[in-house]
């Protein structure tokens, strides 16, 4: 398997926030974690990114283990975060922002393909190079936030809830990115609260309540569960 989180637990002092969760991610594929507000799914992407340590668990990378690396190192392997609320540095332009994406790569010539990359994928964003982050629509920021992420030159691309706050045409467009981005041969781990997002261009995903899957399989078997039609469909 290329990225297996094998029953993992995370703590937050000493509330339990993932209890006991495995998650995989094949090579190539999209994967997503559904669920409610507070269910655990940032906490999952942190301990992947190594952002939060386990309490038990493992998680491995192509089958080595890197649950005690640091994020950097993390980073190096392929594996990024593109975190809630976009973190972006709105007073910096926007090519700075894309620029500090691929701040531990030292290949020249990948960073400036990446960023004919990004551009290519975001036109938009090159309009606005110059222009502070900040100065961008709610849309361009989670653009800039996933561009970003990609200049770190991603084998597996981890999105937390790309889609807050957006109206539903971006919302679409989002989608229609994640897809491309895969495309690609990038591998990507979606977590949403937007089920309808998350179900339609995910393989497969994992539905999280209160720190514990309920629920797994392909998308199509998630749409079709009574449960999550309830919980997560509006029916
Ligand atoms: P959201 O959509 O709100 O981000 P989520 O499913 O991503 O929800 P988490 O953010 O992973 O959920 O939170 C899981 C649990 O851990 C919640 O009960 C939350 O209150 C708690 N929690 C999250 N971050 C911290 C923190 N830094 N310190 C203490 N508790 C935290």
């Amino acid at each position: 398997m290329f990225v297996e989180l094998k029953n993992i637990t995370v703590h937050y002092h000493k509330s339990l926030a993932v209890d006991d969760v495995t998650i995989e991610v094949p090579e190539g594929g999209v994967v997503t974690i559904i669920g409610a507000n507070g269910a655990g799914k940032s906490t999952i992407l942190r301990a992947l990114a190594g952002l939060v340590s386990l309490t038990r668990g493992q998680i491995l990378f192509q089958g080595e283990r890197i649950d005690r690396l640091e994020t950097a190192d993390r980073v190096r392997r392929g594996i990024v975060l593109v975190p809630e609320g976009r973190q972006l540095f709105p007073y910096l332009p926007v090519i700075t922002n894309l620029r500090l994406g691929a701040t531990l790569r030292r290949d020249r010539a990948g960073i400036a393909e990446s960023l004919e990359y990004v551009f290519d994928l975001f036109p938009r964003l090159k309009e606005r190079a110059k222009q502070d982050a900040g100065t961008l629509s709610g849309g361009e920021q989670q653009m800039l936030a996933i561009a970003r992420g990609l200049m770190a030159n991603p084998r597996l691309l981890c999105l937390d809830e790309p889609s807050v706050g957006l109206a539903p045409i971006i919302v679409e467009l989002v989608g229609d990115v994640i897809r491309e981005i895969n495309r690609k041969g990038i591998s990507v781990l979606l977590v949403e609260q937007n089920a309808h997002l998350a179900l339609g261009v995910a393989q497969r995903g994992y539905v999280l309540e209160v720190g514990r899957v309920v629920f797994q399989g392909d998308a199509e078997a998630i749409r079709c569960s009574e449960m999550v039609r309830k919980a997560y469909l509006g029916g």
